[in-house]
Parts: structure tokens; sequence; C-alpha cells
């Protein structure tokens, strides 16, 4: 197939992680026989040095014209003035407002070779997959706020309406329809009105998907069955706090953050794909850099947006057999042990594929 992916490849560590990703994605379309055309745009940072706009119409127009965009991470010490008028977040807030991307899907897997990284026990993280899907654009982060200064009150609002939960839901089911068949949906029913409509709307997507099975947990409960039992899980769906907050604490099952991959998707195949990670200035240019959260948000790219998922499955299986044969980036090396750099990871990525 013929495809155009938009690649941002941001500040810091992004242009090093991203290069790695395109690299997997051509050997992808080499051994396939697809025709992917990448065109690299500017964003954040880098973006407000070269334009002054941390996301410039030309990005827009690029991103606009293609398939799917494949993002690095965005911002650094040299952009961070609160006080500054513009600053390299309002490009990432900026695309994902641009292109309506309501549901942000993180899967989170634990690698059995990595339990020594997580704070977990390494039975516990036997069969951890989990994919979590984000409500993204609506409720808490999004209602009507009001911050008093110096008062002694202040609120955030959180509305939800049906139309917003409906079409999350449908992204968990479908997405759970190509794994376990399994949709946890996560609340506060027994306190909040805004996320009664939210399991109310859930049950009624539901009817859709008889092949899927349903439960409702607790926002309080789920925190803890995370830790306890987190290998039961398959999709986790939430609304957009109780979603940021969870797929954080699931985040350290995976022994790092530079493992974990992001996809931000709207009404049609179009996505953003990007590492959960920042722009890790502490170890950009260095070589350091883990690459796997690029290369496995390029897999999840072959999978949404191209809907290849044989090709997204054998990226994972090469990541998967990379780890499996003992090659770790700084991140991941056992303490004191040898690692080797972002580049030579990815070349044994690309031989396992
Ligand atoms: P960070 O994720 O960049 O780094 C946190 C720690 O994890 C650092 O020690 C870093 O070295 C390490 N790390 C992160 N990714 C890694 C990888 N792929 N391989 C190995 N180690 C990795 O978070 P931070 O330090 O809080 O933020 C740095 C900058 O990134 C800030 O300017 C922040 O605003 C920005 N940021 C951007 C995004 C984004 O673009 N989506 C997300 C978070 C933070």
């Amino acid at each position: 197939m013929k495809a155009t992916i938009t690649v941002l490849p941001g500040d810091g560590i992004g242009p090093e992680v991203t290069a790695q990703a395109v690299r997997v994605l051509e050997k992808v379309a080499a051994k396939y026989g697809h025709d992917f055309t990448f065109h690299e745009a500017l964003m954040g940072g880098i973006a407000i040095d070269k334009t002054g706009q941390p996301l410039p119409d030309e990005t827009l127009r690029s991103a606009e014209q293609s398939d799917a965009i494949l993002l690095g991470a965005v911002g650094g010490p040299q952009w961070s003035d609160p006080t500054a008028k513009v600053r390299p977040e309002q490009g990432l807030l900026g695309i994902r407002k641009h292109f309506e991307l309501f549901a942000n899907l993180r899967p989170v897997k634990a690698y059995p070779a990595l339990a020594q990284h997580t704070p977990l026990r390494a039975e516990l993280l036997d069969g951890v997959d989990m994919l979590f899907v984000r409500e993204l654009t609506g409720g808490l982060y999004f209602g009507p706020r009001q911050e008093q200064g110096d008062g002694d009150s202040a609120y955030d609002t959180e509305i939800y309406s049906v139309p917003e939960v409906e079409r999350v839901a449908h992204v968990a089911f479908r997405a759970a329809q190509g794994r376990r068949k399994q949709v946890t949906s996560v609340d506060k029913a027994n306190v909040l009105a805004a996320m009664r409509l939210w399991r109310r709307t859930v049950v009624k997507v539901h009817e859709d998907y008889s092949d899927v099975a349903l439960d409702h947990v607790l926002v309080d409960a789920c925190t803890m069955y995370l830790v306890t039992r987190p290998a039961s899980f398959d999709v986790i769906l939430a609304s957009n706090m109780f979603g940021d907050i969870l797929s954080d604490e699931a985040s350290v099952l995976a022994g790092s953050l530079g493992m974990l991959p992001s996809a931000s998707l709207g009404s049609s195949t179009f996505g953003l794909y990007e590492p959960i990670h920042g722009s890790a200035p502490d170890i950009a240019g260095q070589g350091k850099a883990n690459p796997t959260g690029t290369i496995l948000s390029a897999a999840m790219l072959l999978r949404y947006s191209l809907g290849l998922d044989a090709e997204a499955k054998a990226v994972e299986n090469a990541v998967e057999q990379t780890l499996a044969a003992g090659a770790r980036t700084a991140d991941i090396a056992p303490k004191g042990g040898a690692w080797i750099s972002t580049n030579e990871f990815a070349e044994t990525v690309l031989g396992c594929l």
C-alpha cells in the first residue's frame, strides 16, 4: 500500500528515536512491498527557534496531507520559561485539537526480562498486556473552571456528554475485538453524576459488541488492582483525568519510560503516534535513548492508521526478540552492566525483523 507519514522529530532525544522508528518503517515497507513516503516537519522548541511558532502552518498542512503523524518529543530547558508567549507544548495541544484526536491509546506490556527494573515481584508481571483507552478532549481538564487568584475557593467542572463517551467507548470495544475481548470501564459512578452518565453510556454502546465482555471498576479499586493483579486487564477505558493517572501508574510495569508507545486517534483512521516519554534533555545526543517506545508507536501507526496488523505484529515480535536476546539500552541495562547505543539497539530490531 501507499502511505504518507509526517515525521515530527521535535527536541532533545526526539530526533534520535524517530530516526530509528523511520528505519523500522522503511524495512517494513521493503519486506512487505509497501510504499511509504516520509515528510519531516518542525514542531516544538526547534520550530520556535526557526519560525517563532511551536506549530507552524506548514507543519499542519503537511500533516493534513498525510495518513498519520509520527512524533518524537518536544520541550527542553531552553524553552521552559513559564512567562514565555510561545511554548513547545502548545504545538502538541494544538495538533491534538486541530485533528480532534479524542482517544488516547496506551498499551502497557511487561517484559519478564526487565522485571528487576519494576517495583513489583516478577510473578505479578507474568502476562501483563493491557491497553488504556483514555478520553482525551473532554471531562475535568476541559470543563468550566474558576480560579480565584487570592480568594479562598476555586473549582473545575467535569462535564461529559453522551456522544463524547460513545465515541471513545467504540474505540475501546473495537480495540478489544482485536485483543482478548475484555473491556474494563473505570468510573466513580457511586459518587459522581458525570460518571453515572459515563457508565450508562458505556453499557449502551456495549450492546453493539456482544463478542466483548464488559466490567466496571471504581477508580479507587482500580489503582489497587493495577498492582495486585495487573495481568487480569485487557482494555481499560477511562475518562480524561482517571486515564491520565492510571496509565502513569501502570507505566512502571514496563520497566522504563522509554519502552512505552501511544496513539491519539479521532473519528477517522488518521492518528498521532508518539512515545509517552518527554525529550529527555539529560541524555540527548549521547546515544543513550531507548528507541523502543517510538518503534512500538510506529507499530501502532501500522495497525491503526494503515490497517497493517500483520506488519505491526512483526515489529512488536522483533522488539520482543531483541529484548529476549539481551540487547539493552542504558535505561534497561542491569546496574553497572553493559549497554548498547540507540542505533545498535535499533539495528538488532531490524535484524530480527
Ligand atoms: P522525560 O520523559 O523527558 O524524562 C524523564 C526521565 O526518563 C529522564 O531521566 C530521562 O533521561 C528518562 N527517559 C525518558 N525517555 C527515555 C528514553 N527513551 N530512553 C531512556 N531514558 C529516557 O521527562 P522530563 O525530564 O520531565 O521532561 C523533559 C522535557 O520533555 C520537558 O521539557 C517536558 O516538558 C518535555 N515533555 C514532553 C513530552 C512530549 O513531548 N509528549 C512529554 C513529557 C515531557
